[in-house]
Parts: C-alpha cells; sequence; structure tokens
C-alpha cells in the first residue's frame, strides 16, 4: 500500500471540507503563529476578555462584597462544573471547579483510600505525569498503602497481582508525553471486579475526546482548566465524584466552603451532602469566570466531530513528517492509530530541545518535554490542516539549512 501523497493543494481542501471550520472564529489568535500548544495553555477565546473586564470592573468594582449575591458568584463552582459535566459524559451535579488539578487529586487520592481502609496497594503509571507521582507517593506514604508504578503495558497485570489487596488505581487517561490512551472503561471495570476504585486524571482529555465517565461506570476524575478548555493561565481544574459514592467520600482539605452551612460559622465540620463537599476555600473568582466564560465555545459543538478532526490533524502531521523528513532521524513516540491516541503527536530527535527552539522562533508552538520529545498539540477547534501542512514546511527548513543548530536555541529555558 503507497500512502497518498499531501500536497499543500490537498491540504488546502481538508480545511474547505472541515465541518468545524468555523470554530476557529470563536478564538483570538496572533497573527502568523501557528500554536500547536493548546495541550499545555489553550488559546484565548473571543468574549472571554470583555467577561474578565465586566467582572472587574462593574462586579468587583462597584458591585463590591455584593456580588457575591447579585453577579451570582457563589454558585460559580458549581455551574461551571456543569457545564464541563457535558463533555466528560458526567451528570451535572457530579462535578464541581476549584483548586488545581495537583490539589483535587490529593482530595480525591486521600478521600478514595480512605473508602478502602482495609487494603493496601495503589497501582499507577511509572511515567505518569509529575504531580500525580508525587501525589501518589506522598499519600501512599502518609496512609500505609504500597504504591506499585509499572509500566504502561503492565498496568493490567499489576492490577491483577494485586488481587483483592488492590485499594485504587490512579492514571492519566491521555499520557501527556506520548498521547496514549487508556482503555478507560476496560480498567475501570477491571479495578472494580477486585473491589478497587480507580481515580482518573482528564488533564489531556477534557475538551479533546468524548469522555464517558458515567459510561464506563468511574468512580473518580479530576482534570486541568487551562488545556483542552482555555480557560487561562492557572486556571481553576475540575473533580469528579460519582455520586454513588458522595455520601462516603470524605475528602481531608475541610475548609469552610465544603461545610455543609457554610455562613452558620459553626465551629464542627459537617461535610456538604452533594458535590459541594469537594470545596475547600474561597474561589478563584476572576478565574472561574474566565473559565466559564471560555466554556462558551463548546456550547454547541459536537465532540465526536472534534474528535474526528484531531484524529485527522494528526494523521496528516504523521504523514507529513514521513513525506517531508525522512532521513532527519525524527521518531514518533506517539501511537500511530489515531483510535488510540489523544489530541497530540509527539516525536523525539536527539536535538529536539534547539529545533524547538527555532521552530518558535518562526512562529510554530509546540514544546519540548525531557529528554527528547517534541510535542504538537491539535486543539480541533483552531487549528487547520493548513497549519499542520506550514508546521511542517518549517521544520523542513530548519533542518535543511541547520537553522536550528545555534547556540541561542540550547540554552534552557524555566518552562520547556
Ligand atoms: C497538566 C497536568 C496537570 C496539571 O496540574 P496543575 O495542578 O494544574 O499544575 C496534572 N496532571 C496531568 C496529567 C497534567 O497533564
Amino acid at each position: 500500500m503507497t500512502a497518498q501523497t499531501h500536497t499543500f493543494q490537498t491540504v488546502q481542501q481538508m480545511d474547505a471540507n472541515d465541518p468545524l471550520a468555523h470554530l476557529r472564529d470563536r478564538f483570538d489568535l496572533p497573527a502568523d503563529t501557528i500554536y500547536l500548544d493548546g495541550n499545555s495553555l489553550g488559546a484565548l477565546p473571543k468574549g472571554v476578555m470583555e467577561r474578565l473586564q465586566k467582572a472587574v470592573v462593574q462586579e468587583w468594582g462597584q458591585g463590591l462584597i455584593r456580588s457575591w449575591n447579585t453577579a451570582d458568584w457563589y454558585p460559580a463552582p458549581q455551574r461551571t462544573g456543569s457545564a464541563i459535566a457535558r463533555l466528560i459524559g458526567a451528570n451535572n451535579d457530579e462535578v464541581v471547579v476549584c483548586d488545581s488539578t495537583s490539589v483535587n487529586l490529593y482530595k480525591v487520592m486521600v478521600g478514595a483510600l480512605r473508602m478502602r481502609p482495609d487494603r493496601k496497594i495503589i497501582v499507577s503509571e511509572q511515567g505518569n505525569f509529575p504531580t500525580d507521582v508525587y501525589i501518589n507517593a506522598e499519600v501512599a506514604q502518609m496512609m500505609g498503602y504500597e504504591l506499585r508504578c509499572v509500566a504502561p503495558e503492565d498496568v493490567e497485570k499489576a492490577i491483577e497481582e494485586a488481587g483483592t489487596d488492590l485499594a485504587a488505581v490512579q492514571l492519566t487517561h491521555v499520557h501527556y508525553k506520548t498521547g496514549r490512551i487508556y482503555d478507560m472503561a476496560g480498567i475501570t471495570a477491571k479495578a472494580q471486579e477486585l473491589g478497587g476504585l480507580v481515580v482518573w486524571d482528564l488533564a489531556h482529555s477534557a475538551g479533546a475526546l468524548p469522555v464517558d465517565l458515567n459510561g464506563c461506570n468511574a468512580d473518580f476524575a479530576i482534570g486541568c482548566g487551562y488545556k483542552y478548555l482555555n480557560g487561562g493561565p492557572g486556571a481553576p481544574a475540575f473533580v469528579f465524584v460519582a455520586s454513588r459514592h458522595l455520601a462516603d467520600m470524605h475528602q481531608p482539605l475541610t475548609g469552610w466552603h465544603g461545610h455543609a452551612k457554610p455562613f452558620e460559622f459553626t465551629q464542627g465540620f459537617e461535610p456538604h451532602a452533594k458535590i459541594d463537599k469537594m470545596l475547600t476555600g474561597t474561589a478563584s473568582q476572576l478565574g472561574l469566570i474566565t473559565l466559564e466564560s471560555a466554556l462558551g465555545v463548546f456550547a454547541d459543538v459536537d465532540m465526536t466531530a472534534l474528535r474526528t478532526k484531531n484524529m485527522q490533524l494528526g494523521d496528516l502531521f504523521i504523514a507529513l513528517v514521513e513525506q517531508e523528513l525522512a532521513g532527519m532521524n525524527f521518531d514518533l513516540a506517539s501511537p500511530r492509530n489515531s483510535e488510540n491516541r489523544g489530541s497530540q503527536v509527539s516525536l523525539t530527535h536527539a536535538d529536539g530541545y534547539p529545533i524547538m527552539q527555532a521552530l518558535i522562533a518562526r512562529g510554530v508552538i509546540g514544546d519540548f518535554r525531557t529528554p527528547d520529545i517534541l510535542r504538537f498539540g491539535f486543539a480541533a477547534p483552531y487549528v487547520q490542516f493548513i497549519d499542520i501542512w506550514n508546521a511542517v514546511r518549517h521544520l523542513r527548513e530548519i533542518m535543511e539549512t541547520g537553522e536550528w543548530d545555534q547556540p541561542k536555541f540550547k540554552t534552557r529555558q524555566a518552562v520547556t
């Protein structure tokens, strides 16, 4: 089988046939930039600036403290959670937005382990995102559990080996480096058969793929507001607790916003009966308002169509890398089959860091993950097929001319 040869014209035609092409107009993107890093920081949706301006000038500046009631600030964590629920296959009252992904992971892990006090083992992945690894290790040590981190292909075996000692499994649904997708339904079922609970990190899934938490009978999940959900730098995160577990969930950060009656100011902690129990303290209100406004982008979007497009973008990228960059020592670090790959493609190259810096200098923005991974994210709402064509063309020019091989591209910056 010979692969189809792509040309500028055939790729242009893909944009002309794209049923989601109109979504790009919902974003303010800088001219002359090809943005392939929406998996790290989503782009700015139009209208967010105006919403934030109103929140600062009117709601804060004029409304002052009254705005907790009059501008409906107080219910924003639940309201924003409901907007995310649709994207991840949850019920509206199972998701709330608060704190960071890391903090929510801590809350959920401790809560999950408290539900399995007589069991000993946590299964996770070697190479999971560092925050997940660090928090799992700390929680395991603090609570007296054994953390087993294994290679992705050994996760199911490790679950079986843990047997009835399995307390919890914690995995990132779409791997941050490779984009590899775990079988959420299969792993959840396998762990639950043994009586274990599963905590899914949806940082690279929410807003990128149609996640079906309740369809998979998921227990708990957490995820990120500033990646594919476009909530802005450091946007608050979300947490999902299946309604069947709400009564038994005792999360450890018992702040006043998780109390049954915060404004009674009582001394004893009594957890809220609903998802509100996952809250801790006062919301980062401007961050919440930004995220809620940004989610408007998804209001009428069919996640299946969006997923189809990001699979096609990834397939095109891989095909063009093979067509245009043969013999330049790039290797594919992501699954080739788009069904098994999230909304990103990673390449490896020994000179990955300076190559990515040279690309960024040309306005093609991806990112680098140590030791040798060039990561390209394809946020389907605003990435065009022609962007992929142009990105690979730039990459080829950088390689052919040796443009990447300059000292200025080799100094590591704080954020890669
Ligand atoms: C991005 C990411 C996070 C981010 O956590 P923060 O608390 O927002 O810094 C967590 N987990 C995974 C898998 C991620 O990719």
